[in-house]
């Protein structure tokens, strides 16, 4: 599955060259997937809001990209940013920015107005999220005779208006107390969960973690760690079967590289409602088992232990250490095979250069990646050395790299010599 919003070595400095100068984000990279729910979790300051308004593109990065469903928003003319914009994200913030002179009813459906929405849906519209989220008592009101609580299911509300595949939420509960805090939170799970659409929320407080499929850790401008919560499961929408699990696994390599991600990934498959704190016990076991640290024997002693470990009864603990076992085994393979991939990309391009050096004629880009793709089928073994001497040779216009005999002869001999010192 591609990502829908993609970080990538994105650095933000505030006050640039001056004494004051803060670099709130720090070469962060990191991806998000459709349908997710995401908490930047952190102390004030660390930098959430900075990733948040980036995301938004309510921030230029200093360094760095960012890619919303593949797209790189540097790329995008003002316009065209803005009809994006409108129809992607929807923001919600803790002072709720409702407009002071308008109804909630007239709030919510602000937005449709800059896009020209026919009256009867605009209508259709406002009067639906207003039903949806328990407005109607209020609708008429402006922001003044309603509570925080109210006013922040208005911005709520608001910010769904577009449909938008994203909702962005910078400390929405803020201002509210734990029951209201509690109300508005139930509405953005639930625009998660019914509609799937990815919400990012923007906390410090603790409480809240248990809503999110995953939570990044934030401190001094970079994300220190990234835990999954069991308690949710797998992202709803997304097709995590094994096998495109494992798949994922290996597409976010940057990240699960590090076996302690991969610890994550295994429990995740195995369990079904641990909190957190248990989670991150028993990741640590799981962590160090993969890392042959311990054998399994002692990780199901350690799993049944309740002072170095998360004291699960022997029978759980047994059943759980098997599984780790077995599934430890697909990622390594996985792990192989993306080492194979690697050494592949390695190898064509070693061969590439050593060819190229010493042919004068010079290929067009065109005839350098059909060049490359032939050599990476000649190393897997998927194509002959007759067929790579024709496919070089094989005129551009049908489709071959368009070398002259000699020098497709010549490539061939010379790739079929290094394939056999491998
Ligand atoms: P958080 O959302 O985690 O509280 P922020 O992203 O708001 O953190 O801020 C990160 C750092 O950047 C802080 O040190 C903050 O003071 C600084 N900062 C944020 N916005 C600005 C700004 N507009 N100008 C200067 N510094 C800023």
């Amino acid at each position: 599955m591609k990502p829908l919003i993609e970080l990538k070595n994105l650095t933000v400095v505030y006050d640039k060259g001056q004494i004051n100068e803060t670099v709130s984000a720090k070469n962060v990279n990191l991806q998000i997937f459709p349908g997710e729910y995401i908490i930047f979790f952190g102390p004030s300051g660390c930098g959430k809001s900075t990733l948040l308004y980036t995301i938004a593109g309510l921030q230029i990065p200093d360094k760095g990209e960012v890619l919303i469903n593949g797209e790189n928003l540097a790329n995008k003319k003002s316009k065209e940013l803005i009809a994006f914009y409108r129809k992607t994200i929807g923001m919600v913030f803790q002072a709720y920015y409702l407009l002071p002179h308008l109804s909630a009813h007239d709030n919510i459906l602000l937005p449709l107005l800059f896009s020209r929405t026919p009256v009867a849906e605009r209508e259709a519209k406002a009067k639906e999220l207003i039903e949806r989220f328990g407005i109607t008592s209020y609708s008429d009101r402006k922001p003044t005779r309603m509570s925080g609580g109210q006013q922040q299911r208005t911005a709520i509300a608001r910010s769904l208006v577009n449909d938008p595949l994203i909702v962005l939420a910078d400390e929405p509960v803020g201002n509210l107390d734990s029951k209201n805090a509690r109300i508005v939170l139930e509405m953005l799970l639930d625009i998660n969960i019914k509609e799937k659409r990815t919400i990012i929320y923007v906390t410090h407080n603790p409480r809240d973690l248990h809503y999110a499929h995953r939570v990044f850790h934030m401190k001094d401008g970079e994300i220190e760690r990234v835990t999954r919560n069991a308690e949710r499961g797998r992202t709803e929408g997304s097709a995590e079967a094994k096998g495109s699990e494992l798949a994922r696994l290996a597409e976010i390599f940057p990240y699960l590289a590090e076996t302690r991600l991969q610890a994550k990934f295994i429990l995740n498959r195995v369990m079904g409602s641990y909190d957190f704190k248990a989670m991150d016990l028993l990741e640590q076991l799981v962590e160090k088992y993969m890392q042959n640290g311990i054998s399994k024997v002692e990780l199901i002693k350690l799993f049944h232990n309740s002072v170095s470990g998360p004291g699960l009864n022997l029978e759980h603990s047994e059943r759980l250490a098997e599984n780790v076992a077995a599934l430890n085994v697909e990622i390594t393979k996985v792990r192989e095979n993306r080492k194979e991939d690697i050494h592949r990309e390695e190898t064509v391009s070693i061969i590439k250069h050593h060819l190229l050096d010493s042919y004068v004629g010079g290929l067009n880009i065109d005839q350098a990646k059909r060049l490359s793709k032939a050599l990476e089928e000649r190393i897997s073994l998927r194509m002959s050395s007759v067929d790579f001497a024709e496919f070089l040779d094989k005129s551009i216009s049908k489709g071959g790299v368009g070398l002259n005999k000699r020098t497709a002869q010549k490539f061939t001999e010379e790739t079929d010599l290094i394939l056999m010192e491998e």
